[in-house]
């Protein structure tokens, strides 16, 4: 019987575990993970969990009595440290091996540091994985100062979370605006005032010449000369595929494992999916890294389809979410600075969408609080169905309708 062996239990390898089976796949499957825990959902460490609302048990994507139902053999708090294609083995960090028929790589991304004196001081924290986000629970309480470096998707959600601990937080972004590289401007400007409103402050434009202190960060140094007194400093300057084991086996690789639609890297028994793969995406002509859940579900359900000799479904158009606050952001689309933007609904109702459409076809959604303008995105953006940017800007015209 054929052996699947999937290296990294996150969001990916734990997804396409459980497809394979759904599928039928009756040959061996061997989940491997370096932290102690089944796969289990990353989006709650910077929302309701690191908030306290809900429990670690919760966030697992399975029980722990599933695997052995169906047959998957889980070597947890384990480490890859090589793969041998020609031989189709891996080696562990302990020497020992495992061969494998098909390897899959879903060892995700490692939040990114930044090269500034004092980020190794014990109060400078990351939020990858869920002993990141313990550590950074014990540190959040009232009245602490916390100043963010970085205002992307992590850096805003832990600014509202903290927010909501009753930390004082300031975020510092070296870009002019929020969310850069990934939202638009409308967007970003709308979410900055609710977090001012909050009680956040913004340093935009702004570098980070020094993290200051002994042995614990006591100020942040801005590149303006500003010094930020601090009691603890959030990280959240992205992250990098975890990519290593793929090049020093010597796949291709390019920010990422290179890989075909089918998620099959350089060599034909080896892929990749999810934070670690750059697949071409068909509507955007382009190969891209996506960094979140439902890619990685969409490719493991590739994956899956083409081990166990199935038809795969349709790509699906890259879709995303974020909460801040009571604030619910759902993008569907990549922003494409080419495509003219129109806005649905009125900001101040904090229920509205940004619908950005090129050459008639919708290319990307960004709804806040206003799940039928997502639903009605992710249908138009899909199908190609023409569009105007006046009937979508158009509130009293219905979506439904448009989007049929
Ligand atoms: P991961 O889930 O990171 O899993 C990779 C696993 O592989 C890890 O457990 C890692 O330790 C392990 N590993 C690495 N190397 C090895 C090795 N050599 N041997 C063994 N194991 C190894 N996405 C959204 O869509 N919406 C959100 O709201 C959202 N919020 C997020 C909030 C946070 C705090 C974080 C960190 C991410 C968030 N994301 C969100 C992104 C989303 O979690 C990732 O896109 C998703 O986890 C990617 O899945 P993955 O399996 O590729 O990687």
């Amino acid at each position: 019987k054929p052996h699947v062996l999937v290296i990294g239990a996150g969001h990916a390898g734990g997804a396409l575990v459980g497809q394979l089976r759904q599928f039928g796949f009756a040959g061996r499957i061997t989940l491997v993970g370096d932290e102690p825990h089944t796969p289990y959902h990353r989006p709650p460490l910077s929302k309701a969990w690191l908030k306290g609302e809900t429990t670690t048990e919760k966030l697992a994507l399975k029980p722990g009595s599933f695997y052995e139902e169906q047959h998957i053999g889980l070597r947890l708090g384990e480490r890859v440290q090589a793969i041998e294609p020609d031989a189709h083995r891996v080696r562990f960090d302990d020497g020992t091996t495992l061969d494998y028929d098909w390897l899959v790589l879903a060892t995700g991304a490692r939040a990114r540091q930044l090269p500034i004196p004092g980020v190794g001081h014990s109060n400078v924290l990351s939020l990858r994985n869920l002993a990141d986000a313990e550590r950074l629970r014990n540190a959040l309480k009232v009245d602490r100062k916390v100043v963010i470096i970085g205002g992307g998707y992590i850096g805003l959600e832990c600014a509202a979370t903290a927010r909501a601990l009753g930390a004082e937080v300031t975020v510092v972004e070296h870009a002019p605006r929020l969310l850069a590289r990934v939202a638009s401007a409308s967007i970003a400007t709308f979410l900055q005032s609710e977090h001012e409103a909050q009680g956040v402050q913004f340093r935009l434009n702004t570098g980070i010449d020094a993290i200051e202190g002994e042995h614990a960060a006591t100020a942040v140094r801005l590149s303006d000369g500003t010094r930020l007194p601090c009691d603890l400093v959030i990280l959240g300057v992205g992250a990098e595929p975890a990519a290593e084991l793929a090049l020093a086996a010597g796949l291709a690789c390019d920010d990422g494992v290179t890989v075909d639609a089918d998620c099959r890297s350089s060599h034909p028994d080896i892929f990749a999916i999810g934070d670690m793969a750059k697949r071409p995406i068909p509507i955007y002509g382009r190969p891209i890294r996506l960094e979140s859940v439902p890619g990685a579900g969409e490719q493991a359900r590739r994956v899956a389809a083409v081990l166990c000799g199935r038809e795969p479904s349709a790509p699906e158009v890259p879709w995303f979410w974020s909460d801040q606050y009571d604030l619910k952001l759902q993008i569907v689309g990549l922003i494409d600075t080419d495509a003219t933007s129109v806005v649905r609904g009125d900001p101040a109702s904090r229920s509205f969408a940004v619908f950005h459409v090129k050459d008639t076809r919708v290319v990307c959604v960004e709804a806040i609080n206003s799940p039928p303008a997502f639903m009605a995105g992710k249908k138009l953006a899909a199908s190609g169905k023409p569009v105007t940017p006046s009937e979508l800007a158009d509130s009293s015209a219905d979506l439904k309708t448009i989007a049929a």
